[in-house]
């Protein structure tokens, strides 16, 4: 599994000052995708237990209010395992920070049953679709993805939006 960047402060990719990590690899290929960078699999650097000691580090700012998961598709089968991993560090050693995370799969069709949705609070979910797209979305970049509250939905058994 590979990484494409680490960002230490981003007030770009969720609430607050962020520390953001945008992982190598995506096949959906979406039109007008925001970072065709990171769709090689092959591109950036190799993603290692250094890669996670580094971001946990960062993460350590009082300033950082929590840590978002970019890509590429960090829940990409490639990228699962890495991801899940540093989903389940950072909130062993941060339980009251956040992690957000954005991914072209479904949360209630592909990623509820999978164990990194333990570790994270809130999931953008769904393909960017250009035609759909609205540049005044907060989180997103078009009108059919959802900003997902993941641990109210594991509770309810239902997609429960964030507010
Ligand atoms: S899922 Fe994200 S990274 Fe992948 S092609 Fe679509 S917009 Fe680009």
């Amino acid at each position: 599994m590979r990484y494409n960047k680490i960002r230490k402060m981003d007030i770009a990719d969720g609430p607050g000052v962020r520390v953001s990590i945008f992982m190598q690899g995506c096949t959906f290929n979406c039109k007008n995708c925001f970072n065709p960078g990171t769709h090689d699999f092959c591109g950036g650097q190799e993603f290692t237990q250094d890669t996670i000691n580094r971001v946990l580090e960062l993460c350590e700012n009082d300033n950082i209010s929590g840590l978002s998961i970019l890509g590429g598709e960090p829940m990409h089968p490639t990228n699962l395992e890495g991801t899940t991993k540093l989903a389940k560090a950072f909130k062993e050693k941060f339980p009251n920070k956040n992690i957000w995370a954005w991914t072209g799969f479904k949360f209630d069709e592909y990623l509820k049953d999978k164990d990194v949705s333990k570790y994270l609070d809130v999931i953008v979910d769904g393909q960017y679709v250009d035609e759909l797209h609205n540049p005044k979305l907060k989180w997103c970049g078009s009108e059919n993805q959802r900003v997902i509250d993941v641990q109210k939905s594991l509770e309810e058994n239902k997609v429960v939006l964030f507010k």
